[in-house]
């Protein structure tokens, strides 16, 4: 059975270090992640947790306590300033398979998009890149006080940011978003955005507003996107996706209408699906809907309700 990445491993957190600084004894960390502009390092199949003392984390900008994994503690190094040479550049497209390796590394470590690799990491491994990740995000766009507009700091290890200037505490921010199985009887309700590439298809989802429940943000969305209307809403499962810092909350939703009435800024098409043609679609036979990418929550959510699991 496939599973969710980032479906959580049960980090230890280690939040009372936080008070601590990277040079108490306590509270110093045994490796480091190097993250490069929001790209973990990789070491084959798992992550490039460093020495401390490495010369690739000599001119390193924010650090970020991420906890104790294995009994050490570690650390996220952000080392965004570093340029790689041009032609390992990222290109700008909506899965950007390029790596890059630094000189004072082996060539088997290399920097690497998060979703390329997700899979293959290990529950630990992915919950601690998709912290660094999402974390590192947070800080780079969250420089200055929202309330006096001054350039704030870096405090408690990196779970917080003080403003100098007016004292205020910021704090990272995780955005809900829901994302639905919506059923009627033997079919499953599937969307495409237009910039996605050509036979993807996956659940509806959207970003749960201010002031609203899980449920009624369910409603919501798929009723402004296809006009079907939703009765019963469950929770299911849950995903952090810290692209850049989303966490998906997976819901059954039952259907009481089937006419799809498309909103075409959010949507290019929507369709009913039925188990037979989702099972071509996984088997990859299907002739417009390509299988679902692995490690996220839509195509883990549609594998288990294929297989009769979700009732
Ligand atoms: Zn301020």
């Amino acid at each position: 059975v496939e599973s969710i990445a980032f479906g959580g491993s049960h980090l230890d957190r280690a939040a009372k270090l936080r008070e601590t600084g990277a040079g108490d004894a306590q509270g110093a960390p045994d490796r480091v992640l190097p993250v490069w502009r929001g790209r973990p390092l990789l070491d084959g199949d798992a992550l490039g947790l460093l020495p401390p003392s490495h010369p690739v984390l000599s001119e390193t900008g924010l650090r970020v306590l991420l906890g104790r994994a294995d009994g050490l503690l570690v650390e996220a190094a952000d080392i965004s300033a570093w340029v790689p040479p041009e032609a390992d550049l990222p290109k700008d497209s909506f899965f950007d398979a390029s790596e890059q390796r630094h000189p004072l590394l082996p060539p088997r470590m290399r920097f690497a998009e998060l979703r390329g690799v997700m899979t293959q990491l290990s529950p630990l491994g992915a919950e601690i890149a998709a912290t660094a990740k999402a974390i590192l995000g947070w800080h780079a766009s969250h420089r200055f006080c929202s309330a006096c507009g001054q350039e704030s700091a870096a405090v408690q290890r990196g779970w917080q940011r003080k403003c100098p200037a007016c004292g205020t505490l910021h704090f990272p921010r995780t955005d809900p978003v829901v994302i639905m199985l919506v059923t009627r009887g033997n079919s499953v309700l599937l969307g495409r955005s237009p910039a996605w590439p050509q036979g993807m298809f996956s659940l509806l989802a959207g970003f749960m507003e201010p002031g609203e429940t899980i449920e009624a943000a369910v409603r919501r969305e798929v009723e402004e996107e296809t006009g079907v209307r939703i009765g019963a809403v469950r929770y299911l499962a849950c995903q952090p996706w810290p692209y850049p810092s989303s966490l998906m909350i997976g819901c059954a939703a039952e259907a009481l209408s089937e006419a799809i009435t498309l909103d075409p800024a959010e949507l290019e098409a929507a369709r009913w699906v039925s188990r037979e043609e989702m099972a071509m679609v996984f088997q990859g036979t299907h002739p417009d809907i390509r299988a679902p990418r692995k490690g996220a929550i839509a195509g883990f959510l549609l594998e288990n309700w294929l297989a009769g699991r979700l009732d």
